[in-house]
C-alpha cells in the first residue's frame, strides 16, 4: 500500500515551488504528473510539470476512464492519470499529488488512506502579489482565480493538515516532516512486520 500525499491550495500559494524542493531532496518521492489542456508557461517542460494535451485527447481519456480524478479548473481540464499508482519501483515511499481543492477531496474520497495537506497564504494581499509576479497571468485570469478563491478556502478546511506558507524554507521542512511521519503509519509499515513474523517461523 502506497502513501499518497495530496497537496492542495489556491493558485499562487507556492505549491509547485514547495513540491519541487521536496523532490530534489527526496528521490524516493514520486510526483504525479497531471494531464492538462492549458498552454505551457515559460520554463515548463512536457512530462515534468505536466503532460500537455489537446481538449479532444483529454476528453477521449475521460471516456476511456484513464483518470483517477479530473476537473475543469478555470477554462482548462486537469487530470491525474491512473498509471501513477502502478508501482514500478520498490524504492518509492510516497506519491505526491498537486491538485485543486475539488480534485483533492475527490481523490481522498476514493483513497481514504491518502492524506491531504492544505497550503494557505499568509494574507490575501500576499497571494495577489504572487499571482501578479508570475507574469503569465492576465488581469482577467487573476480576477477569475480570485473569484474561485472563496470556495477553495472553504474546502481547504476539510483537509487533514493546514500550513500557512509565510516562510518557504520552514514550510518545505514541515511538509517534509509530515510526509516522513506519514510513511510510518502502521498500515504502510505492515509489510515489514509481516516479514519479521515470517522470519520468526
Ligand atoms: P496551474 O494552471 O496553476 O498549473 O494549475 C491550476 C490548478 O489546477 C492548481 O490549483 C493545480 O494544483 C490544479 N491541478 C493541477 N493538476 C491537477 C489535476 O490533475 N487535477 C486537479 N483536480 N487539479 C489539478
Amino acid at each position: 500500500m502506497i502513501n499518497g500525499v495530496i497537496i492542495g491550495g489556491c493558485s499562487g500559494v507556492g505549491k509547485s515551488t514547495i513540491i519541487r524542493r521536496l523532490l530534489q531532496a527526496h528521490p524516493e518521492f514520486r510526483f504525479s504528473v497531471s494531464w492538462t489542456t492549458r498552454e505551457p508557461r515559460p520554463g515548463e517542460e512536457e512530462g515534468i510539470h505536466y503532460h500537455f494535451t489537446s481538449t479532444e485527447e483529454f476528453e477521449r481519456l475521460i471516456e476511456e476512464n484513464g483518470f483517477l480524478e479530473w476537473e475543469k479548473v478555470y477554462e482548462d481540464y486537469y487530470g491525474t492519470p491512473k498509471e501513477v499508482l502502478e508501482s514500478d519501483s520498490d524504492e518509492i515511499t510516497a506519491v505526491i499529488f498537486e491538485l485543486d481543492t475539488r480534485g483533492a477531496i475527490k481523490l481522498k474520497e476514493k483513497y481514504p488512506q491518502f492524506s491531504t495537506i492544505a497550503l494557505l497564504p499568509p494574507s490575501i494581499e500576499d497571494l495577489r502579489k504572487r499571482l501578479t509576479q508570475r507574469g503569465s497571468e492576465t488581469e482577467e485570469t487573476i480576477a477569475r482565480r480570485q473569484a474561485y478563491l472563496q470556495k477553495e478556502l472553504q474546502r481547504l478546511l476539510t483537509f487533514d493538515f493546514a500550513l500557512i506558507n509565510d516562510n518557504l524554507e520552514e514550510t518545505v521542512q514541515l511538509v517534509r516532516r509530515i510526509i516522513l511521519a506519514l510513511n510510518n503509519r502502521t498500515k504502510f509499515v505492515a509489510p515489514h512486520v509481516e516479514k519479521l513474523l515470517d522470519d520468526l517461523k
